[in-house]
């Protein structure tokens, strides 16, 4: 029986706003990071000048904001709780909704934006950004926007009245992961040598995506389903 646990929904979302906080903060203390921060800023104002950017941002503002808000205030804290749990159940469970979400993400993704006619047509809007820089998280037509986002919130309340409440501590991190994958796969990040080869790696294979609509790499997440069936680019 899932209940409506308001002091775990507000602890998940003061949780979500302190990570989100300290990731927008706290990695920018390493120059190398903070100058491909300001490469991607300026090239994010360059593109904000374009008439067509300004309308798809807010859009995409108003749904996300929408999809948060009643997610945090309805449905999340029918799903999570401050009941202690072991630590690897909470890894299980990150990892777990993360990866489910992943393989969702992946065939929608795939099959539904890279297929034939009308989402195609609505994904081609996200992949006229040839070039990715940050801002280009964000140039997402707001149907798109709702379906990926609602994909992911909408799995918690599924896999939590399958699998019982999920820990607050654990789906903040997932959300904060899932949102701040979704922004670091579209920056422009050039850091080809250690320590920064992962964070580099990740950000061509997701610009790789963009190069035109016939490439591979649908994943956010990982690209892990596109190793298992074949289009890692
Ligand atoms: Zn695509
Ligand atoms: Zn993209």
């Amino acid at each position: 029986m899932m209940s409506y646990d308001w002091q775990a929904g507000l602890f998940l979302f003061g949780t979500v706003i302190v990570l989100t906080v300290a990731t927008n903060f706290l990695p920018f203390k390493v120059p190398a990071l903070q100058q491909e921060r300001l490469r991607n800023r300026k090239a994010n104002k360059a593109k904000l000048a374009l008439a067509k950017y300004p309308p798809v941002v807010n859009a995409g503002r108003w749904v996300g904001g929408l999809s948060n808000l009643a997610f945090f205030a309805a449905v999340a804290p029918f799903c999570v709780t401050l009941a202690p749990q072991p630590w690897w159940r909470m890894l299980l469970d990150i990892a777990a909704v993360l990866m489910i979400y992943d393989l969702f993400y992946y065939l929608m993704h795939r099959f539904l934006f890279h297929g034939q006619g009308y989402f195609r047509r609505i994904h081609g809007l996200h992949h006229q950004a040839r070039s990715p820089t940050h801002i280009d998280a964000y140039y997402v037509h707001p149907l798109e926007t709702f379906m990926g986002l609602n994909l992911f919130l909408w799995l918690i309340p599924a896999l939590a009245w399958a699998w019982g409440p999920f820990h607050a501590v654990s789906i903040g991190l997932a959300y904060v992961i899932y949102v701040q994958l979704n922004i670091l796969n579209h920056c422009a990040v050039d850091l080809p040598y250690f320590p920064f080869k992962t964070l580099h790696w990740i950000t061509t294979k997701h610009a790789l995506h963009h190069k035109n609509m016939h490439m591979g790499n649908y994943a956010t997440i990982t690209l892990l389903y596109d190793k298992l069936f074949g289009t890692l680019e």
